[in-house]
């Protein structure tokens, strides 16, 4: 996940460079359960509304979140299907905020109501994470619903009104690019506090929707944007934030930005980027599945690093007799390709992997979503 507000402040307002903390544990994004109300077109977990069978129990949750705790994991993003549709939600959620985890929520939004939402309130999560995908039809058309534009919106509007810190998620295709613009002036006039642009991957119906990936210069000129609203806001006042998930090189191309727009601060951002050290899956981001799986990140759910009904998370993640898991945590990663000669490779960390994968069957290939022209 590259912070782009964090980046951008430095190049309004530099700070020195600091010794870097390598965290104790990873973020754990959990996908509690597979069940949505929605069956969107780039669902990465091919979610739709039945139950599934042999997912954790919730006694099974809780014996996961002590070995968690123990392991020092800072952040849990409870997240599904729709994690409200999970029977014990609330439950979880509460147990996750006293055993002092920062408790984050992905959902849809669709079922934040008023029947529920002064639970949710109460509840302290320090984030909402709300997915949509463009304005009114365009998100409709991408969540194959009807209406679910209209209910997300009330949800976000429910937890601004109750002082919940809450964000936009928008996954960038070449079909809702057109959007975009519209999504920041929503962003604008209802105050949201954050917006995290996501790329398309390749991972659930998101892999069976990969001809749909926004073309490289549709995602520049989205990118370009992004930089600039993130700057005119941070000058204007809005404190708000601004993150972009699923492709690391963003940081490289911002690198790119800040070295046409405002040359005399690139070198300071350069070294504060490689300090960042770019993408973090199976290092510091991690993913356990509604069965239990555990995963580098949500992308690789094809790939199972073992399960914590039969071994501890904390045991699962610091095994590197997996190949894979080897590779990732290796530094530098051993890449190939254009992504080995690339100059760029201390900041954006050779990205996800799970795009070469798909496409070259070798997590070590040359990343194909990479959009940055040198
Ligand atoms: S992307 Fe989210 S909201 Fe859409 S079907 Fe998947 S889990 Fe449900």
């Amino acid at each position: 996940m590259f912070r782009l507000s964090q980046y951008m402040r430095e190049v309004i307002a530099p700070t020195p460079l600091k010794p870097t903390r390598k965290p104790a544990a990873p973020v754990v994004i959990w996908n509690l359960i597979r069940r949505c109300n929605l069956t969107c077109k780039h669902c990465y977990t091919t979610s739709t509304d039945i139950n599934f069978p042999n997912e954790l129990s919730t006694s099974e949750i809780y014996h996961t979140m002590k070995d968690l705790q123990d392991f020092k994991v800072p952040v849990l993003i409870l997240s599904g299907g729709e994690p409200l549709l999970h029977p014990d939600i609330f439950p979880i959620s509460e147990r996750a905020k006293k055993m002092g985890f920062y408790v984050a929520l992905s959902s849809n939004g669709t079922l934040i109501t008023e029947e529920n939402i002064q639970t949710i309130a109460d509840i302290g999560y320090q984030y909402i994470g709300v997915s949509l995908d463009g304005i009114g039809h365009v998100h409709d058309e991408f969540r194959q619903k009807q209406g679910s534009f209209a209910a997300s919106m009330h949800g976000i509007e429910l937890c601004l009104q109750q002082g919940i810190k809450v964000g936009i998620r928008y996954t960038l295709t070449q079909n809702n690019a057109k959007d975009f613009p519209s999504m920041l002036q929503l962003m604008d006039d209802h105050n949201i506090d954050k917006f995290y642009l996501s790329h398309l991957n390749y991972g659930g119906r998101g892999n069976r929707n990969r001809k749909d990936d926004a073309m490289f210069n549709i995602t520049r000129d989205c990118m370009d944007l992004l930089f600039e609203t993130a700057y005119d806001w941070l000058k204007a006042g809005k404190e708000r934030e601004f993150v972009t998930g699923n492709n690391d090189a963003d940081a490289v191309y911002f690198l790119q930005w800040v070295q046409k727009h405002h040359p005399h601060r690139a070198a300071h951002i350069k070294a504060k980027l490689e300090q960042w050290g770019g993408n973090a899956s199976g290092v510091n981001v991690a993913n356990i599945d509604n069965l239990g799986h555990v995963h580098p990140d949500t992308f690789w759910w094809h790939y199972s690093l073992g399960n914590v009904k039969q071994r501890p998370f904390s045991q699962i993640w610091q095994d590197i007799s997996d190949p894979l898991m080897a590779g990732l945590k290796q530094t530098p990663r051993p890449l190939k390709g254009r992504c080995e000669t690339c100059p760029e490779q201390k900041i954006w960390n050779g990205n996800t992997r799970v795009r070469a994968q798909q496409v070259f069957n070798d997590p070590l290939a040359e990343d194909p979503g990479c959009y940055v022209e040198f």
